[in-house]
């Protein structure tokens, strides 16, 4: 018996895991285990396995920009040397002109395919920030996707907003938005 497959047999996520790798996907409740489980390390043994069964050692790549719209954050992360506070000196938020100015360059320049949209948590940015903004890319730019907003985002103007996450990310789906991005602030 290999190390690995007797890890998988004490885990208390074996059963999932032994799942997967007969091709059984996880359910809603085998995900909310996996999510409370410590044996992450577990999990990314067998979802490379997965992976390299189904793709080999194929590699993609997106070509494509992060625009940090915004360094304004509200949230104080002890190890983050990007962020400034409400009305620093340094402090930026791009307008609807310098976010195209941006995009255009990098697809005149480099042909990208995607821009991933990423800041900080603005308590002075209303939801029709994002919307004119993803707008504005989607119909200047229909070869570039959307990436954007993360969860904790999305959680900060549905605050702004005094409304519910659901609301918000339902509200910026309708504005084209393609890809939702769980990384970042
Ligand atoms: S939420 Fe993001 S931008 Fe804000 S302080 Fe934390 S890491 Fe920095």
């Amino acid at each position: 018996m290999s190390q690995t497959t007797e890890q998988i047999q004490k885990s208390d996520i074996g059963d999932i895991l032994e799942n997967s790798l007969q091709g059984i996907r996880p359910g809603p409740k085998d995900i909310l285990r996996l999510l409370e489980s410590n044996d992450v390390h577990l999990m990314g043994l067998v979802s490379g396995y997965l992976t390299k069964k189904q793709f080999g050692n194929k590699a993609s790549f997106v070509n494509n920009i992060i625009l940090n719209y915004t360094n304004v954050c509200i949230t104080d992360c002890k190890f983050c040397a990007f962020y400034r506070s409400p009305g620093a000196e340094d402090s930026y938020t791009l307008s609807l002109d310098e976010i195209e100015t941006r995009v255009k360059t990098s697809y005149d320049m480099f042909k990208i395919r995607q821009v991933l949209i990423q800041g900080g948590h603005n308590p002075n940015l209303k939801i029709e920030y994002y919307e004119d903004a993803f707008k504005m890319i989607r119909e200047k730019f229909p070869t570039v996707g959307v990436h954007g907003l993360s969860t904790s985002e999305i959680d900060m103007i549905a605050r702004v907003e005094k409304s519910s996450t659901k609301e918000i990310f339902i509200s910026i789906k309708r504005c084209w938005f393609t890809i939702y991005s769980w990384c970042g602030c």
